[in-house]
């Protein structure tokens, strides 16, 4: 039985990680559960899947959680990043799913890599902001890392790798990273400056929390997920190209040096990639409807537009600064929050970022508190902008 700590179990891929691993009750056991402060989804969560701990990141949430679960005793709830460090490094757990979103996540997933945990990451922030950390931790602490993301789970899934899960990239002759171009896909830049938060998160195939979401129509995501790349198949950005795929079929392909190209294809649905870390090296049930490449009929490729979607070129440089990613990721973590809260137009996220990248020193954070500091420095710039340069848009 496979004790799995599932961490951001209230947001979209925790949900599904807790769908897949309620088919498999006899493989699977969700022992631990972390979340922000949705008491209700996590009371709700807590009952039908028993965890042995429930931990939530603010305190005040934890106790209103505490006294709903009087009447389930075998529920430990709890508050506080060291709790859940301890948690995931248990010898209790094996399994850990990183689904926190954002920086937030960076903490507890080291602390999973750290401790040899075999690890399913989503949360791609906390490798991008902390990529060389954060790999040395897996290669000392004996951690496997599994990507979950769907596009990483394909390369994964179209590359050997060895017993712990390590791909062999030694005929490789590039990634091929595809992307789903998102809401706004063939619209000019001018014309994306009134579009609203709920246009932004309406994503064409795939459905998935706000911030991802609004990365995704601002094409950020695939900065991070160049990044993201890059860590986790030890490539350089050259080696990586970028191809948009509107119907989200095709998860991403790799091409090797004899001129084969083999890509992984599926439903856009992220229980299949879960499924498939949550198995390997095996395969089980996801509850995902089979492909019907019939119905589907057709797959077109094309470019990136770079000029309507700035954030994609603004992610390619900062991927050659060695602290640049970092402060990307933080940039656009508080540009799209300010945009979700109404403060920005969608057409400032990309300036935001450019203005940070600009007004901070790009060095490499050698230990995990100068990562934060830089995390942190990177905020206060994006803040400082959006506090001083913009005016809130009219209603
Ligand atoms: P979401 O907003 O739906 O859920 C986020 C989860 O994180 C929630 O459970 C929330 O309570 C928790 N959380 C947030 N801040 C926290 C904190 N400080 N402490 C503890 N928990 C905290 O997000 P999502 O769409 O599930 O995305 C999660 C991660 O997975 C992101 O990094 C995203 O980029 C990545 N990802 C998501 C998808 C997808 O389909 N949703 C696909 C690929 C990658
Ligand atoms: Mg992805």
């Amino acid at each position: 039985m496979r004790q799995v700590a599932v961490l951001g179990a209230t947001g979209s891929i925790g949900r599904s990680t807790l769908d897949v691993i309620q088919r498999h009750p006899n493989r699977y056991r969700a022992t631990v559960m972390a979340a922000h402060r949705s008491v209700d989804d996590m009371e709700a969560l807590c009952r039908t899947h028993r965890p042995l701990h429930a931990v939530m990141g603010d305190p005040q949430a934890a106790s209103v959680l505490a006294e709903r679960l009087t009447d389930v005793p075998s529920v430990a709830v709890s508050s506080g990043a060291e709790i859940l460090d301890d948690l995931v490094a248990d010898a209790a757990v094996d399994t850990v799913v990183a689904g926190i979103v954002g920086f937030a996540g960076l903490r507890p997933t080291l602390s999973a890599a750290r401790a040899g945990k075999i690890i399913l990451l989503a949360n791609k922030e906390a490798l991008v902001s902390a990529g060389r950390l954060f790999m040395e931790a897996v290669r000392t602490g004996g951690a496997t890392l599994l990507p979950v993301d769907s596009e990483h789970n394909a390369m994964h899934q179209c590359l050997p790798v060895d017993l712990e899960g390590r791909p062999n990239m030694s005929d490789v002759e590039k990634i091929i990273l595809t992307a789903s171009g998102g809401p706004f896909r063939g619209r000019s830049r001018a014309s994306l400056d009134a579009v609203t938060p709920e246009e932004a998160c309406a994503h064409p195939n795939w459905s998935m929390g706000r911030k991802i979401s609004v990365d995704s129509a601002t094409l950020a995501n695939k900065g991070l997920e160049l990044a993201e790349a890059c860590w986790l198949f030890d490539r350089s950005p050259e080696q990586i190209e970028i191809v948009v795929h509107p119907q989200s079929i095709v998860h991403s392909m790799i091409r090797y040096r004899d001129g084969s190209t083999l890509a992984q294809l599926g439903q856009p649905d992220m229980r299949t990639p879960i499924a498939y870390c949550l198995a390997w090296p095996e395969r089980v049930d996801a509850g995902v409807a089979p492909l019907d490449i019939v119905a589907a009929a057709r797959l077109d490729f094309e470019a990136p537009d770079l000029e309507a979607f700035p954030c994609l070129a603004l992610a390619q440089w900062a991927i050659t600064q060695p602290g640049g990613m970092c402060v990307f990721s933080a940039a656009n973590e508080v540009a799209v929050a300010a945009f979700l809260a109404g403060d920005i137009r969608f057409t400032d996220i990309d300036k935001v970022i450019a203005g940070t990248l600009q007004g901070i020193d790009l060095a490499e954070p050698e230990s995990l508190d100068a990562v934060q500091a830089l995390d942190q420095a990177a905020r206060d710039v994006a803040d400082k902008q959006i506090a001083g340069w913009f005016t809130r848009p009219e209603a």
